[in-house]
């Protein structure tokens, strides 16, 4: 099976699809405490919350929240009758900042491990904890695997980090593939290069596994907080941008019988009026999306439990079928015995 993993920055899901936390009761309230040392008040002469913390009374309405900013999201996440989704609870665990999430969510390992807590990766170790993509190559060197990002803590050899291992070697050999967009026209239009760079190698070279970072919503909840119309505007941009990479991948199903799982998720949300990086619940909360095209879900994704954000490499990967620690990766990218549906006009395929 391939993986194509969407990360989106700083997306509060009760303004994406509030129909979701509605649904599981694992998203009202984290399900392990903040480290005092990264709780709201730190650092600003206030005293320190004992927690649990209280909850909170600016927490979205979630009744009163507008539905439908996120029509790809909420389809990966409804499934019909040819391919199963699903939404698993996350809660990330402060510091809530960028770069030890993305961090944790795409090495498998904790802060701790990385050494990561803020942006500017200040001693990190993320030689000895390498991201998915590289513990895909590691399981099966035949793998291929392309990133992109907005952000250049993911793949710019020149900028913090990069999460997303370098790999030289299978760069010359076209086997690991970097993007990084020309910021200069504003962050929408570097998302918007992303997302066509990645559709275009996601359509034609069906790379085994994929990692798409996009900015914009995060730079919009920094600009104008979440309670903004420029928050949801984001979202719906990034949601569409997202459909273009699910069309992509849906299109090698339908034509190639390729098996393709979709999973996206977030670091953080936003304050209302912006900003994040302590332990509010509505800067706290995210989620793994799922969604098997053309088929069902693996098992490790049938839970509705919440997990943690070093939870979701090792569970993509087993998804996959890749099995750390065994150098067994035989089941990634392989073609199944399954008959294509297409060519068809067929709308399950259109996206
Ligand atoms: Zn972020």
């Amino acid at each position: 099976m391939k993986l194509l993993l969407v990360c989106i920055d700083g997306m509060r899901l009760d303004v994406a699809l509030p129909e979701a936390l509605r649904d599981n009761p694992g998203f009202a309230y984290p399900d392990h405490p903040a480290d005092p040392r990264f709780v709201r008040g730190v650092g600003e002469g206030e005293p320190v919350p004992k927690h649990p913390a209280p909850a909170l009374d600016h927490t979205l309405p979630v009744d009163q929240a507008p539905s439908g900013l996120a029509p790809t999201l909420a389809r990966l996440v409804r499934g019909d009758d040819r391919s199963q989704g699903t939404i698993i609870p996350m809660w990330m665990t402060p510091p809530t900042d960028s770069a030890p999430g993305w961090t944790t969510i795409l090495t498998g390992a904790t802060h701790e491990q990385c050494n990561v807590w803020w942006n500017e990766f200040v001693g990190h170790d993320l030689a000895r904890h390498p991201d998915i993509l590289s513990q895909v190559f590691f399981a099966n060197p035949l793998a291929r695997t392309i990133a992109a990002a907005t952000w250049d803590a993911f793949v710019s050899p020149y900028g913090p980090g990069p999460i997303i291992h370098q790999r030289v070697d299978q760069q010359r050999t076209g086997q690991h593939q970097l993007f990084g967009p020309d910021l200069s026209g504003g962050i929408d239009r570097a998302d918007e290069q992303v997302s066509s760079w990645a559709a275009w190698h996601l359509l034609h070279e069906g790379p085994d596994a994929a990692v798409v970072y996009f900015e914009g919503v995060d730079h919009a909840g920094h600009s104008y907080g979440a309670n903004s119309e420029q928050y949801r505007n984001a979202v719906r941009h990034v949601d569409e941008l997202t459909r273009h990479l699910v069309k992509a991948v849906a299109e090698r199903h339908e034509q190639l019988a390729e098996q393709w799982l979709v999973a996206v998720t977030t670091d953080h949300g936003h304050k209302p009026e912006g900003g994040h990086g302590e332990d509010e619940v509505e800067v706290r909360r995210s989620f793994l999306a799922a969604h098997h095209i053309g088929g069902a879900l693996p098992d490790p994704l049938l839970r509705t439990d919440p997990i943690r954000s070093h939870d979701v490499t090792p569970l993509l990967l087993k998804a996959i079928g890749v099995h750390p620690g065994f150098m067994d990766a035989s089941d990634v990218g392989v073609l199944r015995d399954v008959k294509p549906v297409g060519p068809s006009r067929e709308m399950d395929f259109e996206w």
